[in-house]
């Protein structure tokens, strides 16, 4: 006899549910993914132990006749799809027919259910991939199902799963991102001790947003779109011409429908990873690498190195545009046309952050100070914590209760401390209050322009005021942005202005040194060096960008060859030309510690006002803090 077998349907559904039910929360995805595509308009989640014990899930969608509740626990039966070529254009959550006979398999679960159209339900119970009972029972229209003991039959699997708070935050997590997902449709979510999301229907994003967040969260976000692939607009001719639109300009008729909206963060946001950014397409929450490589290209130069930042997107597209069935799971997708997806939310996100120049907010409540940090679940929180840039704050995302304090401000220890570092360093309590996130850019420009310089601190912040609150302005990194632009303008047009050095300077360099100047050797020429190789490994520098000072000259060189080196991987032209405006700037822009006569400011301020992104230096730092006017009456008990 032969040595093959055919597995057993047990077996093989266990099989299955490996790649499908991983923890807790996938449980709690698919049957979320059902509920929606039985188009229920309310979803209530209740969860014991963090999942681990019960996930009580109930919709009130379309439900099932006895025959199909029979039949939806038969592997690859679904309602979803007929033939090879609906696969082609998927338009609902599940299509692959394995959650629920996966489910099935790995717990005890029971299910309730009853279509619309009949009178009776079906009630039946399985455990270990066994039926072991089917009633007809009375029963309200809609499905419940009931998973207990996930894993109970293959302990392996029980024993990897993690803390009840942590099975619990991811949880809250997919509620969370599906909540988003479906304003208008009601979501709980609850536990023996609370709830945990409790988001009732609403008309937008927006309120969903609120819902969930609070309107903290919302004031530090900038909503955008919806933004149809064929109206984004290409890039005016700036600093920032690298983020051009692609050389065929018009998207192909299929993407032209193409549409984005969401919200992005202001760039006080800084996380420390990727965790924050959530991308749908279609309305399914997905994991891409090409759409979180083209967010984080659209906060180039406005985030510093290694940060990231809050953002919300959602991608509608023809579902042909799109291959969901990559991944058992379905949380990773294919483009068709990959790069161009890419290009287009790079641009268009871009476009949006250069539109709505967020500024960073003053913290506001300057006399109360902060409360020192407490409980065990501190250090988890920081942790995950980052300063934000300049403001001494930290921003956590804690694990519990997970949906409610997802984005919620802390006082960190940085802040119990005050202390001046580099740019300004604020000690408190953040409700942080900006222009609204519909301020259009040219008012927001205009308001700039207007500040009124009253002076600086430590001859080193101008503190200017306008009729809309305070601002503090770091004048190193304002006149940074400043040359920035400036230099990217006449790198484009071919304008640099160059000085030629009194003495040439010689520059040594390493083996690995000389590797990073023959890359950039001929975009530094552009960039108004005359350089010329002087012997082994040296050359030598004959001229330099104008504004930077002789003595200056090599520092300047060197830092760039070791940032470059440092990063060991290929850059494009584009941003080898940024790391050297980036280097110029900063070493011909004027310094802290220097005293600024009134016009010096005056001028400052409108230059800065007059930039692309004067919200944020070359670096990702803030350029510009306020503090407004309703945070001023609000410390001053006046409102
Ligand atoms: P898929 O979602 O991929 O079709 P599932 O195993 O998740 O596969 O579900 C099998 C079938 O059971 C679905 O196609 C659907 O017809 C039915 N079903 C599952 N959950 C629900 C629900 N909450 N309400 C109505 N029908 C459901
Ligand atoms: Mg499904």
């Amino acid at each position: 006899m032969g040595r093959i077998r055919i597995l057993p349907e047990t077996v093989a559904n266990k099989i299955a549910a490996g790649e499908v039910v991983e923890r807790p929360s996938s449980v709690v995805k698919e049957l979320l993914e059902n509920s929606l595509d039985a188009g229920a308009s309310h979803i209530r989640l209740e969860v014991a132990a963090g999942g681990k014990q019960k996930i009580h899930a109930v919709d009130d969608g379309c439900g099932m006749g006895r025959d199909d509740a029979l039949l939806a626990f038969e592997r690859h039966a679904t309602s979803k799809l007929r033939s090879a070529e609906d696969l082609l254009s998927i338009s609902t959550m599940g299509f692959r027919g394995e959650a629920l006979p996966s489910l099935g398999a790995v717990s005890r679960l029971t299910m309730e259910t009853r279509s619309q159209q009949e009178t009776s339900g079906t009630r039946l119970e399985i455990a270990g991939g066994r039926m072991l009972s089917v009633q007809e029972a009375g029963l309200p229209a809609g499905t419940a199902i009931t998973v207990s003991d996930l894993f109970y039959n293959i302990p392996a699997r029980r024993k990897f799963l993690r803390t009840e708070a942590t099975e619990l935050s991811h949880i809250t997590s997919v509620v969370t991102h599906y909540s988003l997902a479906y304003p208008e449709i009601a979501f709980q979510l609850r536990t023996l001790s609370g709830e945990l999301v409790n988001t009732p229907a609403v008309d937008s994003l927006r309120e969903r947003v609120f819902q969930l967040f609070g309107e903290e969260l919302l004031e530090q976000l900038v909503q955008f779109g919806p933004l149809a692939a064929e109206s984004f607009s290409p890039f005016p001719n700036s600093g920032e011409a690298q983020i051009k639109k692609l050389e065929n300009k018009e998207p192909p008729s299929e993407l032209q429908s193409m549409r984005l909206s969401g919200f992005l963060s202001r760039p006080q946001i800084q996380k420390l990873n990727r965790n924050s950014i959530y991308t749908f397409v279609n309305r399914r929450l997905i994991r891409d690498r090409v759409l979180l490589h083209a967010i984080q290209e659209a906060y180039h130069n406005i985030l510093p190195r290694h940060s990231f930042p809050v953002a919300l997107l959602f991608l509608e597209m023809p579902y042909e545009e799109v291959d969901v069935n990559v991944h058992p799971s379905k949380v990773e997708v294919r483009f068709r046309h990959q790069a161009l997806v890419h290009n287009l939310v790079r641009d268009a996100l871009r476009e949006c952050l250069t539109a709505a120049k967020p500024v960073s907010t003053f913290p506001a409540g300057a006399s109360q100070a902060p409360e020192p940090p407490r409980g065990p679940s501190h250090s988890e929180q920081v942790r995950d914590a980052v300063p934000v840039a300049a403001a001494g704050f930290y921003l956590t995302q804690p694990e519990l209760p997970p949906q409610a304090q997802a984005f919620r401000f802390e006082p960190g220890p940085a802040a119990a401390e005050p202390r001046m570092e580099g740019s300004a360093a604020c000690s408190v309590a953040p409700i942080p209050e900006g222009p609204s996130a519909n301020v259009p850019p040219a008012a927001f420009g205009s308001e700039l322009a207007e500040l009124r310089p009253l002076g600086q601190i430590q001859e080193s912040f101008i503190v200017a005021a306008s009729p809309s609150g305070l601002w503090l302005i770091d004048q190193h990194v304002a006149h940074e942005r400043v040359l920035f632009e400036k230099f990217l303008t006449q790198r484009e047009s071919g304008t640099v202005e160059c000085q030629r050095l009194l003495m040439p300077y010689v520059l040594r360099l390493n083996a690995a040194q000389q590797a990073v100047w023959d890359r950039i050797h001929s975009e530094l020429e552009s960039a108004g060096f005359e350089v010329e190789p002087f012997g082994q490994n040296t050359v030598a520098v004959k001229a330099a960008p104008g504004g930077v000072k002789a003595d200056d000259v090599e520092k300047l060189l060197l830092e760039l060859v070791e940032s470059i080196e440092e990063e060991r991987r290929a850059f494009s032209p584009e941003v080898v030309r940024h790391k050297i405006a980036a280097s110029v700037a900063c070493h011909a822009a004027i310094k802290v510690n220097m005293p600024l006569e009134q016009r010096k400011m005056e001028w400052l301020l409108s230059e800065l006002a007059a930039t692309q992104f004067p919200m944020s230096c070359p670096h990702g730092r803030p350029v510009v803090l306020k503090y407004g006017m309703r945070e001023i009456l609000k410390a001053f008990h006046r409102i």
